[in-house]
C-alpha cells in the first residue's frame, strides 16, 4: 500500500483530490485511479436519490491512523477508503465486541450501495468477520483474485 500511494502521510497528501460526494468535498487519492473510481461510484448512485441518506454525511475519507486495536495502517491512510453515514453503521467494536468476541452482525445498508462499490473496485467491511458496514475500500486486486478463483465471497 505505501509504495501504491505513498509512504508518509506527507507523501499520501500530495496525491489528494477533492471529490464532489453528493454536495461535500472528499480527499481521495488520485493515484491507482482511485478518485475517477470513486466518482463513478457516485454517478451511479446518483440514479437512486432514496440511497442519499445512507450515502450522506460521509464519516470520512484520509485519515493516517491505524486499524482500531492493531499495528497496520487503515486504507483510510492512503485516501484510498470511505466511510459512510454514521448513523447506519454497523461497527463491531461499537457493537460491543471485544477480541475473540464478536456481536450479532445487523447491516442496514441497501445492497444497491455494496454492488455499486464492488462494481468499481471497492471491497466492503461488511464482508468481513470482524464487520464495518460503513466502510468501502479501494482494492480491485481482491475483487479480481475472488472472480478467478470463481469465489463470491468479495462479490
Ligand atoms: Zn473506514
Amino acid at each position: 500500500m505505501k509504495r501504491l500511494y505513498g509512504s508518509s502521510a506527507r507523501e499520501v497528501e500530495t496525491s489528494l483530490v477533492e471529490v464532489d460526494w453528493f454536495g461535500s468535498k472528499l480527499p481521495v487519492t488520485k493515484r491507482q485511479g482511485v478518485a475517477q473510481a470513486l466518482e463513478n461510484v457516485r454517478d451511479e448512485l446518483k440514479a437512486a436519490p432514496e440511497l442519499k441518506v445512507f450515502l450522506m454525511p460521509s464519516a470520512g475519507t484520509f485519515n493516517w491512523r491505524k486499524i482500531a486495536g492493531a499495528s497496520n495502517l487503515s486504507v483510510h491512510s492512503f485516501g484510498a477508503a470511505i466511510d459512510l453515514n454514521t448513523q447506519y453503521a454497523d461497527y463491531w467494536i461499537w457493537a460491543g465486541g471485544k477480541p475473540g468476541r464478536v456481536p450479532h452482525y445487523n447491516n442496514k445498508y441497501p445492497m444497491k450501495i455494496v454492488d455499486a462499490f464492488e462494481r468499481h473496485g471497492f471491497i466492503w467491511g461488511g464482508r468481513w468477520y470482524h464487520y464495518d458496514t460503513m466502510h468501502f475500500e479501494y482494492r480491485p486486486e481482491l475483487l479480481a483474485i475472488a472472480e478467478a478463483a470463481g469465489v463470491s465471497a468479495c462479490r
